[in-house]
């Protein structure tokens, strides 16, 4: 394996990630002591190769790729929450189809499990997806057993972190003021945040969703944050991993809602994603809904094949925009 290394390897560099492209297909990982860059000599830890793509990569901190994620002039932001699944080879296997297609005005982001991170920007470098972190503490290091620092996600490729998914505030009992913090921690390590919003059907049957979502983003959003840093994401909580999908009339006024509310904070730039069993059969008619800015995606993101339709919806929604 080091011989492949040293015969046929080429690395290259870029913020966040190291890469090294290998002549020959190898199928699994080695140490390694020092790698030479562009930035000069590096130590790293481990290297990760990949069989399929003959690509490897290492986990090394390089400095953090300032430019926001949206600084692309992206029209439509779809993101694929893997959440707890599946197992790595599965998820190699989705990567590797993720990176067979590119899908005009679309900006895709992979939030894998934190474990398969680095692996996953590997698979997809090149590609037209980022990867991020599905959350992170909020502080920068310490003693925080199972937790994982925001710098940390940023040395191992991420560009974003998800924020307040309602999954959290659920299992975690996370509440708005530690989703404000640890967005504050994001930032800081050079990462974007999406951060989601998303009432109970109680809540909704109550008449209250819209007050429910906007006492969300008044606590979870920190105060001066820079627009081009933030992607909110609007997801009804009862109809994430439901099938249950919100009316265009419900997903309609609530978008316009959440775009008021930024509106009056000089956010009015920031990308309102729905997310909620978004699926190809009803990706079109979403993306059709006034301020939606793109899908944060569930279940549906563990197919290749679903995923991929719906990206493909999204390239038709962007296309139709400009
Ligand atoms: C989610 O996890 O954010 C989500 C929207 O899940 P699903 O698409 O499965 O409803």
């Amino acid at each position: 394996m080091p011989e492949c290394y040293a015969r046929s390897c080429k690395l290259s560099a870029r913020p966040g990630q190291l890469t090294i492209s290998c002549a020959v297909p190898v199928s699994a990982a080695w140490p390694l002591q020092m790698v030479e860059t562009d930035g000069g000599i590096r130590a790293v830890d481990w290297v990760w190769c990949d069989a399929a793509s003959g690509r490897a990569g290492a986990m090394v901190p390089l400095p953090a790729d300032t430019q926001s994620v949206r600084g692309r002039g992206i029209e439509v932001i779809i993101a694929a929450n893997w959440k707890m699944n599946p197992p790595l080879a599965d998820a190699a296997a989705l990567a590797v189809a993720y990176a067979a297609d590119s899908f005009d005005g679309v900006t895709r982001i992979l939030f894998p499990p934190a474990p398969y991170l680095v692996q996953m920007g590997v698979r997809l470098d090149g590609t037209d997806m980022l990867v991020g972190g599905q959350d992170c503490h909020h502080n920068a290091s310490g003693a925080h057993t199972g937790d994982v620092a925001a710098g940390m996600l940023a040395d191992c490729g991420a560009r974003v972190v998800l924020l307040g998914h309602s999954e959290r505030r659920a299992d975690h009992g996370e509440d708005d003021a530690l989703v404000a913090t640890k967005a504050a921690a994001a930032l800081s390590a050079g990462l974007d945040v999406m951060i989601c919003v998303g009432e109970t059907l109680d809540q909704r049957e109550a008449g209250s969703a819209e007050a429910v979502v906007t006492v969300q983003l008044e606590g979870s959003v920190p105060a001066g944050i820079d627009a081009s840093r933030l992607m909110l994401a609007y997801e009804p909580v009862w109809a994430i991993g439901t099938g249950k999908v919100a009316g265009v009339e419900e997903i309609a006024a609530m978008h316009a809602a959440i775009q008021r509310w930024l509106a009056k904070r000089d956010l009015a730039s920031v990308p309102i994603l729905y997310g909620g069993s978004v699926k190809p059969g009803n990706a079109d008619a979403i993306f059709g809904v006034p301020d939606v800015g793109g899908a944060l995606v569930g279940g549906a993101s563990l197919k290749a094949e679903d995923f991929n339709g719906i990206c493909s919806a999204g390239a038709r929604a962007a296309a139709a925009r400009s």
